[in-house]
């Protein structure tokens, strides 16, 4: 395995989120993090789905996996890893850096990237203290969350647990999931929020409400 490259340790960007469906703001989020720290590859990480309903149904692993790869085809340094899908029971992300930290062993800086609204609700996650010492963070601005909040979890995490945890200022893209299933169930458009082959495949399986069945083939 190569070690050092141009005499520079290698690292590697780990973006998790339930992608249902992966969007704009994930991808331009990923790439910004991978420019702005000289990371070598973006690992996403499609969480496994919950065995309890929350606020609504997420969908199959496979789907929300098949929409990444679509997402992310485009890109060199773009990976997807079936790590939690396979994961038998609930997943916790800090399990899966975890298992990130033992493959890659001391070869490579690890960072996880978030968005601000996931930093700040990131006390509530399994194990903390593990979570937060198993890799570097990147802590990414997001439209609707406060940038005062999201500067004060960062100092909070780094006093309380030493972490490296780093702002990242993103062009702000007020995409959700949320929306986009929203504007699929009423049949109003998704063009432009995310990446064509995913929009297609949406329509493909009828993922999130019947309207946009319509949309292929004439
Ligand atoms: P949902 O509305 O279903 O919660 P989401 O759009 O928040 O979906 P997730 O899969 O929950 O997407 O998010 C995965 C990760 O991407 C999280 O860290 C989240 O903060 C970040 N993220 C999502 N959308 C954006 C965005 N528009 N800008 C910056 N970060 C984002
Ligand atoms: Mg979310």
């Amino acid at each position: 395995m190569k070690v050092i490259k141009d005499n520079k340790i290698r690292r590697i960007g780990i973006m998790g989120g339930t992608f249902d469906p992966i969007h704009y703001g994930h991808l331009v989020t990923a790439e910004a993090a991978r420019a702005e720290f000289d990371m070598e590859d973006i690992i996403f990480v499609p969480s496994g789905r919950p065995p309890h309903k929350h606020e609504y149904e997420v969908s199959e692993g496979e789907d929300r996996y098949l929409m990444t790869v679509l997402a992310t085809i485009t890109n060199l340094n773009f990976q997807v890893s079936r790590t939690e899908l396979e994961r038998e029971g609930p997943t916790y992300t800090v399990d899966t850096l975890i298992d990130f930290r033992k493959k890659y062993k001391d070869d490579v800086e690890l960072y996880f990237i978030t968005g601000a609204d996931a930093i700040l609700e990131i006390f509530t996650w399994k194990d903390v203290p593990n979570l937060l010492s198993s890799c570097s963070f990147v802590a990414a601005t997001r439209p609707g969350y406060s940038r005062e909040k999201l500067n004060g979890i960062i100092d909070t995490i780094r006093e309380r647990y030493g972490t490296n945890i780093y702002y990242l200022n993103v062009p702000a893209l007020a995409i959700s999931s949320t929306d986009i299933r929203e504007r699929v169930r009423s049949g109003r458009p998704i063009k432009y929020l995310l990446p064509e082959a995913v929009e297609d495949y949406i329509a493909k399986k009828g993922l999130y409400g019947e309207p946009m069945r319509t949309r292929l083939n004439g």
